[in-house]
Order: structure tokens, then sequence, then C-alpha cells
């Protein structure tokens, strides 16, 4: 059995990131999990502590970062956001592939860390698209949805640095493509682990 693949999975607010995850982990075909991450700020209405983040406050995260327990951490949308070395090492040391919903700040960190890291963007085709999206949600003011755009117009510019772009203007196909990326690496990671 070979390590797990370590897959970072980054795009701007509006992608449709975390629907296609949630998709893609509803009727996962591989031993699959997404790591939490822990973030300071507020949880939206209905997220719950442990399942979609650990919510932690600022104290916290900063204790634990000075005792070198995450992976990579970034300060994103005005918080912290980070990943926790127990989110994912134990697992993929079981075989499991980690998922990891991070942004592009992070993502340039675990790829220093983890040369074996592979890396998806997810995006639409348009960027009208992402404005779209953001203000149908209706959970976040005006101001939130205007740095989220700002944010998304910075993260698209460094859609380059990735592996894959898988994109999201159907949900469907979407999912059909991240399913084939991410069945290729299992299967090279069989193949690693039977070689030994
Ligand atoms: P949201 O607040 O909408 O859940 O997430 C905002 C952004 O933070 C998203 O782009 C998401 O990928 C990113 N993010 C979530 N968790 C982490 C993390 O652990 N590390 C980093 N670097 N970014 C994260």
């Amino acid at each position: 059995m070979g390590t797990g693949p370590l897959i970072i999975v980054s795009g701007p607010s509006g992608s449709g990131k975390s629907t296609l995850i949630r998709r893609l982990l509803d009727a996962p075909a591989w031993p699959l999990r997404l790591s939490v991450s822990v973030t300071t700020r507020p949880p939206r209405p209905g997220e719950q502590d442990g399942i979609d983040y650990h919510f932690w406050s600022m104290a916290d995260f900063e204790k634990h970062r000075d005792r070198g327990r995450f992976l990579e951490w970034a300060h994103v949308h005005g918080n912290y956001y980070g990943t926790l070395v127990d989110e994912v090492t134990p697992y993929r040391e079981k075989g499991m592939g980690v998922l990891l919903d991070i942004d592009v700040q992070g993502a340039e960190k675990v790829r220093a860390k983890c040369t074996d890291a592979v890396s998806i963007f997810i995006r639409t085709s348009r960027f009208e698209t992402l404005e779209q999206r953001l203000r149908e949600r209706h959970t976040e003011a005006e101001e939130v949805i205007q740095r989220r755009l700002r944010n998304a117009r910075a993260e698209l510019a460094r859609a380059g640095e990735y592996n894959y772009q898988v994109i999201n203007d159907d949900l469907d196909a979407a999912l059909a493509n991240l399913r084939g990326i991410i069945g290729t690496l299992f299967a090279a990671t069989e193949a690693a682990g039977e070689k030994q």
C-alpha cells in the first residue's frame, strides 16, 4: 500500500468548489477524505464546528501555529485559515487520499513542503458567473462580496500554477472531469505500491 494522494483544490468564491467537493465525497469511488481546516472566521448559518471547519479563536490559532501544528496557514479575506498536520498525515499513511480545500497562498506552501501533492484549480469560463453565484448566495454583505471578487481576480491570475484546471460552468461535467483526474492519481498510487 502506497501513501495516499494529497490533492489540493483551490478556486475563487463562486467557482462552485465546495459543491463539487461535496458531490465528490457523497459517492466516493476511492478512500478519500476532506481535511477539516481551522478558521478564525465566525460560522455561517448551518455550518458545524468540526465538520465544516474547526472554528477557533485567534489566540488558539496562534498558539497551535507557534507549536508547528499546521502544515500551512494563511490570512484569507481578513481571517486566519490553516491545515492541521493531524488532518492529513495519519490518513495518507493509511493509504487514504486527502483533499485540501485551500487558497492559492496555502497551495504554494503545501507544494513546497509536499512535492508529491497534485493541485487542481476550479474556475468558471466567465468572471461574471462568479459574481452572479456570490450574489445568489445571499449570505454576505456587499462589502464582503466586493472583497471576495477582488480576491477572485488575484486567484485567477495564479491558476497557471496548478497541475490541472477544471472549468465549472456545468456541475455534472466538472464533476466527471474531477473524478477522472482523481482516478488517475489513485491508479498511480496503487501502481507505485505494487512496485515496492
Ligand atoms: P470560506 O470562508 O468561504 O469558507 O473560505 C475562504 C477561502 O479560504 C477559500 O478560498 C478556501 O479555499 C480558503 N481556505 C479554507 N481553509 C483553508 C486552509 O486551511 N488554508 C488556506 N490557506 N486556505 C483555506
